[in-house]
């Protein structure tokens, strides 16, 4: 490639209806163009405070240690298990999705000893089996994604799996990247010890600066911690004089993400947290109902289902990554394919942020219905579109 060939910058229109990144709301956007300011500027300061109350507030958490991590949510997952997790524990993790199969993996470069609890994808944990595995293995650390991305399951019943792992001397980590801001997650009253999330899901920010927060008994097993953590950059033992009272240098804020996160959480704040929960709900079961009209068949039960992220079977066989791509390509609308278990036969379609509104739910349903009729599917192409409208009528 020539340089001098390279023009300005142009991405195409796009749609983001997939697993993330969402639509970013135009305030967000507004907000990280703002020219940035020195990281340890009172100004700054003041900003950094009032982030980690708006956090704490979408938490529903009263935790001191509330930040926002530099980097995307796998930064801020790594923080949570390399701090949590000392050479030679071990950690359960959940068989269940990809991302439980992540945290495996970093439990085990933490020097761990990750158990998976084997579950079918597309289904949640039993608390039962989070308490047998704790019984027969002892763990430290238990993890739990709250909202399975690559599946669209939604954990229930968190405080009993909490209750188990508390049972056993067990501190719970949990993956509410896909549901922090939208689906109902309560830090505080299910006893969560750590929670960690990203900006691009249902917070509709862009991708860099990513929540976690960690109750006191936890931050105790971390600051007492016989060795230093692998990671520099994510040890919070040294972030801690950053994001705590001493607002030392440790590295440079991504202040712009900042401040769009700062802004995004503001969002959440004039909207209300239940009533933004709410319009998930409700936008996504509007999605659902066009996805059923259009012939498509849920993947999740409806006790389990995410309302962020629907996973759902293709009619007729059609490969996954055709539709993909003729949404794409076509539509201008991105959504992905399914993974794992239903990689050759399931679409993930998000509902999320900025995105679980009447306007893109109804223009997915819309792409989606021409997409199908185009592969020769024989389906109403406005089948989704109207039953869609219909359940937002009600
Ligand atoms: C997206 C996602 C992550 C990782 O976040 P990145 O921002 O992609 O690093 C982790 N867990 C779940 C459940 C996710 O959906």
């Amino acid at each position: 490639m020539d340089s001098t060939d390279i023009g300005e910058l142009r991405p195409p229109d796009r749609l983001l209806m997939g697993p993330g990144p969402s639509e970013t709301h135009p305030r967000v956007l507004r907000a990280f163009g703002t020219t940035p300011i020195g990281h340890l500027d009172p100004a700054f300061v003041e900003m950094m405070d009032e982030t980690q109350s708006l956090l704490r507030s979408v938490f529903r958490t009263d935790n001191r240690w509330t930040i926002p991590v530099s980097g995307t949510g796998s930064a801020s997952m790594e923080a949570a298990i390399g701090n949590l997790v000392e050479p030679g524990e071990t950690a359960l993790v959940p068989g269940n999705g990809y991302f439980g199969g992540r945290m495996a993996e970093m439990v085990r470069r933490a020097g761990g000893e990750p158990v998976t609890i084997e579950t079918p994808w597309g289904e949640p944990l039993d608390p039962e089996d989070v308490r047998t595995a704790c019984a027969e293995h002892d763990p430290s650390v238990v993890g739990v994604v709250h909202a399975e991305t690559s599946t669209g399951v939604r954990q229930p019943s968190m405080a009993e799996l909490t209750d188990a792992a508390h049972d056993h001397g067990a501190f719970v980590v949990a993956d509410c990247v896909t549901s922090l801001g939208g689906v109902e997650f309560r830090m505080d009253e299910w006893g969560v010890d750590v929670a960690y999330s990203g900006g691009q899901k249902c917070l509709s920010c862009p991708p860099g600066a990513s929540p976690l927060s960690v109750n006191d008994a936890a931050m105790e097993k971390i600051l007492g911690r016989e060795t230093p953590v692998r990671s520099w950059y994510l040890d919070l033992s040294l972030l801690e004089g950053y994001w705590g009272e001493e607002r030392s240098y440790h590295h440079t804020a991504p202040i712009n993400n900042i401040y769009a996160l700062r802004e995004a959480l503001r969002l959440v704040e004039e909207e209300g947290l239940s009533a933004r929960w709410d319009r998930h709900r409700r936008l996504s079961t509007a999605l659902q109902e066009g996805l059923w009209a259009l012939g498509l068949d849920p993947v999740v039960a409806p006790s389990a289902r995410l309302p962020s992220l629907i996973t759902a079977q293709l009619p007729g066989g059609l490969a996954p990554g055709d539709v993909v791509e003729t949404m794409r390509e076509e539509h201008a609308v991105e959504i992905a394919t399914g993974l794992g278990a239903f990689a050759d036969e399931a679409v993930r379609i998000g509902c999320m942020g900025h995105g679980a509104r009447r306007g893109p739910v109804l223009e997915t349903l819309g792409a989606l219905g021409e997409t199908l009729s185009s592969h020769g599917i024989g389906v109403d192409p406005g089948a989704g579109v109207s039953a869609a409208a219909d359940e937002l009528g009600k």
